[in-house]
């Protein structure tokens, strides 16, 4: 099913905000990337380089099975959430300090061709407790980004009441969590797994690195 959007959520993580020097938000900071930046993980990452490094955010991420509008209560935003991997946030980070500065949006650095990779889905049953889910991204067989929902300053259902506030997320459409800290530039045919643990198992997904064009 194809999103209508999918809905991002930044500086979620108190590491990552410190990383980047950023301030905690008063309320979560949501922006969105259109359908056309759904990259498939086997074709691999890439993306303009004039336009500088391009980081990885690896993040928990939510497929809607229910509308959500204007929705308080936190159980039926729960209750909205069908299936649940992991993605990667695909942010061109000298583009998105440069806009950050001047006050711009950052679309230009998020919304790209290709800037949004997602794992195969995996049933939210899998998962008794989705603020206690642990997950990672190597790269290069390094370990990376270390994640676990617990860790997050608003949580899943708050997230998703929050959004609903501001506008519909229809049945289909993606919500990417937040990033913990461990962000940093890709390089050519760096290679890049990312491990989700479930109740009963740990998924794992591998995509790449585009050899550098012309
Ligand atoms: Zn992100």
């Amino acid at each position: 099913m194809n999103p209508s959007k999918i809905v991002c959520v930044g500086r979620n993580y108190v590491s990552h905000i410190k990383e980047l020097g950023n301030e905690v938000a008063e309320s979560p900071i949501i922006f969105i990337k259109p359908p056309s930046s759904l990259a498939d993980l086997n074709s691999g990452i890439d993306w303009n380089r004039s336009l500088g490094e391009c980081h990885h955010e690896c993040e928990l991420v939510l497929m809607l099975n229910k509308t959500l509008k204007k929705e308080r209560s936190l159980e039926k935003c729960l209750a909205s959430i069908g299936e649940v991997s992991l993605g990667l946030d695909l942010t061109l980070r000298d583009l998105q300090t440069k806009l950050k500065e001047k006050g711009l949006p950052w679309e230009r650095s998020k919304a790209f061709d290709g800037a949004c990779l997602i794992g195969e889905w995996v049933k939210v049953s899998e998962f008794s407790n989705l603020d206690q889910v642990e997950f990672q991204l190597e790269v290069n067989g390094h370990l990376k980004q270390k994640g676990d929902t617990a860790m997050m300053i608003y949580k899943i259902a708050e997230l998703l009441s929050d959004i609903s506030m501001n506008f519909t997320l229809e049945k289909g459409d993606i919500v990417m969590t937040g990033t913990p800290s461990g962000v940093g530039p890709l390089k050519s045919k760096d290679e890049l797994a990312m491990s989700l643990k479930s109740d009963k198992k740990e998924y794992r997904w591998q995509t790449f690195v585009r050899d550098e064009e012309n």
